[in-house]
């Protein structure tokens, strides 16, 4: 998804991912399966590993944007050996002196973030720091195994943020004992930290994770794509009213938790941000027909050609159920770049996407 066209307009920095593999993780998250993964052959990259990649990225990102960050992803950063944290910061600050990258970034536990962790930072250029939060929920956290409270992610956050980090906070959907008002209970009280952004996870059953073992035997059900689409895509609707953009939606086939392959059940999609925007869309249209007293078969939208993709849906299935539950027999798109993106004619009426 384009956080550009969401709440709050966000440069979208070049990130350099570095994956970190929580080596010695005491903590067993019942949808993690980095034990699974890091059992032999994973390690914290060697210093020469992270000089290799950076400069892969670095000559491959031909436009670069206005900022470049080095991001260390996947572990909990803070959680590392002390020594092992400097090292990483230091890989990092040779890029920085040299001018390829602007800053530093990385993911990890709220409990891992004290004022002591936080002292390793110093003189380091750290820009940004997530938080792993998953739910704001103490049994949904102790029935995921996470080994943390929710006060640990309110304390976490106000640490971070008096020192001026920008922070962004990750939650998980569809987590064992958490449903939809929990979801977005979560979503309020994260709100309620203004953190910089958010990115919403769905939960997903992975090989060598606890969920597995319960996926298998029964015990547990992971959320049906589409029901995950709509519950994220009123998740995104509240940030959007709270002006805290959303920067991702589902996981990328990159992301630390799909390495390695594994994929057993649960709402994946390659495309799941498009799928969300799509939903929004649909409803947008849907709303604008329904005040119509009369509606025009062809039916004309115009928008811009950069959203034409969304209008439609995947697979054209917004035009589909458009057609279906408006009874028309023709939609025609027409593309005028002259529009805002966030903007459609339907039929005349203009709409305004959040
Ligand atoms: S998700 Fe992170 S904290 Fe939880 S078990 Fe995996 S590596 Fe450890």
């Amino acid at each position: 998804m384009h956080a550009q066209d969401d709440a709050r307009p966000v440069v979208q920095p070049l990130v350099i991912p570095i994956f970190i593999p929580h080596m010695g993780c005491p903590h067993q998250c019942i949808f993690c399966n980095q034990r699974a993964i890091t059992g032999k052959s994973a390690q914290t990259p060697s210093l020469d590993q992270i000089h290799q990649e950076v400069n892969r990225f670095l000559k491959f990102g031909k436009e670069r944007p206005s900022t470049t960050q080095i991001s260390f992803f996947g572990g909990s950063f803070l959680g590392l050996e002390k020594e092992t944290i400097r090292s990483l910061l230091e890989t990092a600050m040779h890029f920085v002196r040299a001018k390829d990258v602007d800053s530093i970034r990385f993911s990890t536990r709220p409990d891992t973030v004290s004022q002591e962790s936080l002292s390793l930072l110093d003189g380091f250029p750290v820009s940004t720091v997530e938080l792993g939060v998953q739910s704001m929920n103490d049994h949904v956290l102790d029935a995921a195994g996470r080994g943390h409270r929710a006060s640990d992610t309110l304390v976490a956050a106000g640490l971070l943020k008096n020192r001026g980090y920008e922070l962004g906070l990750q939650m998980m959907v569809g987590l064992p004992e958490d449903d939809e008002d929990g979801a977005m209970e979560t979503a309020r009280r994260i709100a309620g930290l203004e953190p910089d952004f958010v990115r919403i996870y769905p939960t997903l059953v992975l090989e060598g994770s606890q969920l597995a073992g319960r996926y298998r035997d029964g015990r547990f059900h992971p959320m049906a794509l589409a029901a995950c689409v709509t519950l994220v895509k009123r998740l995104f609707l509240y940030f959007n009213t709270h002006h805290i953009p959303v920067v991702r939606m589902g996981l990328q086939a990159s992301d630390g938790l799909t390495r390695a392959g594994g994929f057993i059940a649960g709402p994946h999609h390659p495309a799941f941000g498009h799928l969300v925007h799509g939903e929004i869309v649909l409803d947008a249209i849907s709303s604008a027909l329904d005040r119509m007293e009369k509606r025009p078969d062809p039916l004309t939208i115009s928008v811009h050609p950069s959203m034409v993709s969304r209008v439609q849906g995947l697979n054209k299935k917004n035009i589909c159920r458009l057609k279906k539950t408006f009874d028309l027999k023709n939609i025609v798109l027409h593309q005028d770049e002259r529009l805002a993106k966030n903007h459609l004619v339907v039929a005349g009426a203009h709409i305004t996407l959040p």
